[in-house]
């Protein structure tokens, strides 16, 4: 983004409440126009680096609402991220944030630290889980690691169970491959029904948002291109993802990425044009859905929106009217089903009270209108809201395909 373009902001305010940083702390320097203020200082040498320019930049989610509701056109996600890269430079990182952009830069850097958390998750005590934090989130409330990563236990190539359709590259994250398998593999079981033939390339890594997010875009560099060269050979219908944060990094940030780099983006546009989310690729198959007509409990459900699913993809409608036309469930609308959870990458770590504060709402909201199941479709939601429920909640959080796949004829 150019300063011209950051000239543009004309002060109006649209975007403070728009951001759920400002609508919480009520703080002026919280809110995107004052960040931008800000980035303006610094880069015209008016307002020096400091320890509080950084703080005051990072407290952000990355949630790309203020750029979606900028009346101006701001790209504030893009400036804030080249800021991060510039304060980082100048101000460092903390000690755990370095650790894990060490980790997620390589592929079996990732596994190694799924393998030190799996072991830790069964020796440590049950009383140092219960009461020890992440962030906001207990110990014990995280998930327990996949057993074997999702992609080491699923095949590279699976074809589908009726007449095929379709191909389709499949792009599971570090969430999916580490963490939730369930999602996965409930995605496989609903392309295959579909006839699709779905790919899963073995060499794909992390999207590496989260080193972007944190001013690390060289030691992301690996990671993208690793990326792009296990996806580009194919010939696919869709590249799906089932984190709309993957989606945005593979659509938006990697062509942006390799332009800025000077390489040839012709690889990268081509995959970013098929990248789709897989409730929005589901919608728009659904009639290729059949589902078990013996199912008569009628599942109560809810949705929360994450924020890439909404102001990335605009997609969180398509999600929300995908979960309603279900036949074998009651749906329930909570009045901010649509606003951001805390969770934000590493937010519910780096800034616990504001996060929290922000989930507490969510879940008042969601044990309100009595449903059993909590769905979203971004891993770090899911830790977030399953992570600040207790036990007593009775309500269980699930990406939305998971409950699809649950409910559909066998073939
Ligand atoms: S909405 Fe856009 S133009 Fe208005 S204050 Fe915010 S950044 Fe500036
Ligand atoms: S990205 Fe989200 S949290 Fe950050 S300033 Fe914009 S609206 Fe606020």
């Amino acid at each position: 983004m150019t300063k011209e373009m950051l000239q543009n902001c004309g002060k109006c305010g649209l975007c403070l409440n728009a951001c759920p940083v400002y609508k919480l702390l009520k703080e002026e320097q919280a809110s995107p126009r004052a960040k931008l203020q800000l980035i303006k200082a610094y880069d015209n040498n008016t307002l020096a680096s400091s320890a509080l320019l950084k703080e005051i930049v990072s407290k952000c989610l990355m949630c790309g609402s203020c750029t979606a509701n900028c009346p101006s056109g701001i790209d504030h996600y893009s400036k804030f991220m080249e800021m991060r890269k510039k304060m980082v430079e100048d101000q460092g990182e903390t000690p755990a944030i370095k650790s894990l952009i060490y980790l997620l830069a390589r592929e079996y850097r990732i596994k190694f630290g799924a393998n030190l958390a799996r072991a830790g998750q069964k020796i440590l005590p049950d009383s140092f889980a219960e009461n020890y934090k992440l962030g906001n989130i207990p110990l014990n409330n995280f998930p327990t690691l996949n057993t074997t990563p999702f992609r080491k236990a699923s095949d590279t190539i699976i074809l589908p169970d009726k007449k095929q359709v379709g191909t389709v590259l499949y792009f599971t994250g570090c969430a999916t491959n580490y963490l939730y398998d369930d999602t996965g593999f409930a995605t496989i079981g609903i392309l295959k029904h579909m006839g699709y033939k779905i790919i899963i390339p073995e060499d794909q890594t992390c999207c590496s948002i989260p080193l972007l997010f944190h001013g690390a875009a060289d030691k992301a560099f690996k990671n993208i291109t690793t990326n792009i060269n296990a996806f580009k050979n194919h010939d696919v219908d869709a590249v799906l993802v089932d984190c709309s944060t993957c989606g945005e990094a593979l659509k938006n940030e990697y062509p942006r990425l390799i332009e800025n780099q000077g390489q040839n983006p012709f690889d990268t546009k081509k995959i970013a044009s098929k990248v789709m989310d897989i409730l929005s690729f589901i919608d728009q198959h659904f009639d290729r859905l059949e589902f078990d007509s013996t199912l008569v409990e009628k599942l109560s459900v809810t949705y929360h929106a994450p924020c890439h699913t909404k102001n990335n993809f605009g997609a969180h409608i398509i999600a929300e009217n995908l979960i309603k036309k279900l036949p074998f469930l009651t749906y329930k609308r909570t009045p901010d089903f649509d606003e951001c959870c805390g969770g934000g990458g590493t937010f519910f770590y780096e800034y616990p009270d504001v996060s929290k504060k922000m989930v507490d709402k969510k879940i008042e909201n969601a044990k309100a209108v009595r449903a059993t199941y909590w769905l979203t479709d971004c891993p770090v939601c899911r830790m977030n809201l399953a992570g600040n429920l207790n036990n007593n909640d009775n309500l269980q959080v699930l990406h939305p395909v998971t409950i699809i796949h649950s409910a559909l004829k066998q073939i």
